[in-house]
């Protein structure tokens, strides 16, 4: 009988992995059809500088608007479009479209657009960006890409090449996530980066938490000396707000100014700006 419990379970592990794999598969599906049939849409969230409390850029946040499911978020689809390769042309896609949706925002505002290792890696990167550039009409100085550790762990010399080229042209680079990677500092000292975001984890523990907040005055202080702007990631409160001031950080973003939005409504929130600071 030991062996029919072991083959039970042996089933039942098998048939719930063949639930997974059937999951994957019709996500994976429905992803390629995604590409195809333009379902894709990006929202943007504002990052705001503290000094001058105005909005000096925004991020593209791609979402997923699926038939029956309504808009799936990326934590969701990213993966799987990592592992698949889809997201190559998917992020060539967001790329295209963030340049165009940037195009026709206020020209001292720029756009963070979120890379995949599997995106730096390729060879062809840098000249996809400049075509993105080019066909948009965005200068290259109001473009920055974001990103994290983990492009930074394999194929170093020749992400790093990719990286100098990009910022030859006036490309800005950001390392996105700060923190929740690991040889974060060795990293900024190899890689040319302009801006980092420190990871929402910490201002989220930092209200009262005096370690926290610690850490974010190191990085602050980090940033200061390499010459790299700060950014605090998912500032939801004013006591975190007061927190992140006090540290010093120069950018925020999060729920707080605001949580991303289509187009259209961060276009009418920058012209509002506008006409604010006008009167
Ligand atoms: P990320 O690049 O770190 O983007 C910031 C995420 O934090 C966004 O989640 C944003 O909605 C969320 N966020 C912002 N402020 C707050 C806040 O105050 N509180 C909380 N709790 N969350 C806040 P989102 O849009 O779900 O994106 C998740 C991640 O998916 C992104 O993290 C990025 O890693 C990835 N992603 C999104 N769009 C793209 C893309 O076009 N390409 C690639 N490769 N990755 C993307
Ligand atoms: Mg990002
Ligand atoms: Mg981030
Ligand atoms: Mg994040």
């Amino acid at each position: 009988e030991a062996k029919a419990a072991g083959r039970g379970t042996y089933c039942l592990f098998e048939s719930q992995m063949d639930e997974t794999a059937r999951e994957r598969t019709v996500m994976e599906r429905e992803l390629r059809e995604a590409l195809a049939y333009g379902r894709f849409e990006l929202h943007y969230q504002p990052l705001v500088d503290l000094d001058k409390n105005r909005i000096k850029g925004v991020e593209a946040l791609v979402r997923w608007r699926h038939p029956e499911r309504g808009l799936i978020s990326p934590g969701v689809f990213i993966p799987l479009a990592e592992e698949t390769g889809l997201i190559v042309p998917l992020g060539d896609w967001v790329l295209n479209q963030a340049c165009r949706d940037a195009a026709t925002l206020p020209d001292d505002i720029s756009v963070a657009v979120n890379v995949s290792a599997l995106q730096l890696r390729n060879r062809n990167f840098a000249q996809g960006v400049l075509m993105a550039l080019a066909a948009s009409g965005l200068k290259a100085t109001r473009l920055e890409l974001e990103i994290t550790e983990s492009v930074l762990l394999d194929d170093t010399e020749s992400n790093l090449e990719t990286l100098h080229t990009l910022r030859r042209l006036g490309v800005r680079i950001s390392m996105d996530d700060f923190g929740t990677g690991y040889s974060s500092i060795s990293y900024l000292r190899r890689f040319p980066f302009d801006k980092i975001k420190i990871d929402r984890s910490f201002v989220r523990d930092s209200v009262g938490r005096s370690d926290a907040g610690a850490i974010i005055r190191a990085i602050v202080g980090l940033g200061t000396s390499l010459g790299i702007t700060t950014l605090v990631e998912g500032v939801e409160t004013e006591a975190q707000l007061a927190t992140v001031r006090a540290e010093g950080a120069q950018e925020i973003q999060g729920y707080l100014f605001s949580p991303p939005r289509p187009l259209n409504e961060i276009s009418e929130m920058l012209y509002l700006a506008k006409t604010r600071s006008a009167a």
